[in-house]
């Protein structure tokens, strides 16, 4: 374990009501497989009724028996609400640590690790192609609260360990990144961080915790937009921080409810239901993507396919070393440069033109004027011959026809 930050460990304040610790049995420990939790981690029957499925508690707040007597710690729904809870603790299961936090999107997700752990003066290491909003994130808002950040290519230790210095409170590593699936050695990375004293922090929404498991391999804590494949189904936008130290834990809840960016009951539950899938559909992800890269590969008008999958990938021999299996999303060049690019993400009719990706949906973007415009022009920007695709479960036959028409 790196030695805790001090606004970690120095901060004190009353302890915020851990509802989920009481009134439960633990009928899955961790023996459990994977998609056992996923179904049943966090989700016991309800006690009054026996509802199999968690209710929706679409309650801002609870009555209490007396004066300083909440039942079960519930007292407002910003610092707990059953829903909420289920869903948290579903996800501490499935990442392998002892707290897990939901918010309101990714990015206040991000926000609330950024401002608990970090100070103003601290310093940031980012991927140099990180997610386009999470660049936003420190280049045009921490900056100006006096957070420092490097973009380092996350996919070399050695960058990375030149790229800290000694005020570094976070190594904060995409893995595979996005969009250029750039693979980083969680391991390498967790030893390059803690022998600085620095937290490594793991975005981990590309992988899902169904095909890799950062606390396994060494990170303090796993970020995630569930917007994503958690949710699965483009319903419901929101963010989730599991921490593998029960210390940073306790003070990543005291400051979900103090800075206040939760999910509401009703996303929470979204968000549950699509967990309940998620090893299927991450297997199917993976079974078409695998597919679709091997179909581009050998196809005149791709100059280059990025799939971690395959072993053309640079990073192909980490992934093996980290993840199940390599995911369902692909990048590719367009051999026709910027202008096919653009072509392609117009002609295509199964893949959806949108930004997100994790759906059961397949979607296809240009991340040069997408996603990742808002990264033009600085050291994030990304290649303009770029296409990205989100890989869904529909039957591959029709993904590969769809592609082929609009490759031709
Ligand atoms: C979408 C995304 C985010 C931001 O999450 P939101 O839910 O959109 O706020 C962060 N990281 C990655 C890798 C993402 O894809």
């Amino acid at each position: 374990m790196p030695t805790t930050p001090d606004s970690v460990a120095g901060a004190t304040h009353g302890r915020v009501p851990r509802p989920a610790e009481i009134g439960r049995t633990n009928v899955c420990g961790m023996s459990h497989g994977f998609e056992t939790l996923a179904i049943h981690a966090g989700q016991d029957p309800e006690a009054r009724t026996g509802a199999v499925i968690p209710p929706i508690y679409q309650t801002s707040t609870y009555a209490q028996d007396a004066v300083g007597a909440p039942r079960q710690g519930y007292e407002y729904s910003r610092s707990g609400n059953p829903t909420r809870d289920a869903l948290q603790e579903c996800l501490a299961a499935l990442e392998g640590g002892p707290v897990g936090l939901t918010f309101a999107s990714g990015l206040a997700a991000e926000d609330t690790l950024l401002r608990t752990v970090c100070k103003p003066g601290d310093h940031v290491v980012i991927p140099d192609d990180a997610y386009g909003g999470t660049y936003r994130l420190f280049a045009k808002v921490a900056e100006r609260w006096g957070l420092e950040y490097t973009p380092a290519k996350v996919s070399d230790v050695d960058a990375v360990r030149a790229a800290i210095r000694p005020n570094t409170k976070i190594v904060w590593v995409e893995t595979p990144t996005n969009p250029l699936l750039g693979i980083a050695d969680i391991a390498a990375l967790a030893a390059v961080a803690h022998e600085a004293g620095a937290l490594l922090a793991v975005d981990n929404t590309f992988a899902s915790p169904y095909l890799q498991q950062p606390i396994a391999h060494g990170a303090d804590v796993v970020v995630h937009s569930t917007t994503k494949y958690v949710g699965g189904h483009s319903d419901v936008v929101g963010g989730a921080l599991i921490a593998a130290d029960r210390a940073l834990g306790e003070e990543l809840r005291y400051h979900q409810n103090a800075m206040g960016a939760v999910n509401g009951p009703f996303d929470a539950w979204l968000t549950l239901r699509g967990i309940k899938t998620l090893g299927v559909r991450m297997d199917r992800h993976c079974d078409n993507a695998e597919r679709i890269a091997a179909y581009l590969e050998g196809h005149a008008k791709v100059a280059q396919v990025i799939y971690p999958g395959l072993p053309s990938h640079p990073g192909h021999e980490v992934a093996a070393k980290q993840m199940r299996r390599f995911g369902g999303m692909i990048s590719f060049r367009a051999a026709g440069g910027e202008e096919q690019a653009v072509e392609v993400c117009n002609r295509t009719k199964l893949f959806v033109l949108a930004e997100s990706l994790g759906g059961v949906e397949s979607l296809i973007e240009h991340p040069g004027r997408m996603t990742h415009a808002s990264a033009a022009g600085s050291p994030l920007e990304v290649p303009a011959d770029l296409v990205r695709l989100s890989v869904g479960i529909e039957t591959v036959d029709d993904l590969l026809a769809d592609l082929e028409q609009a490759l031709g």
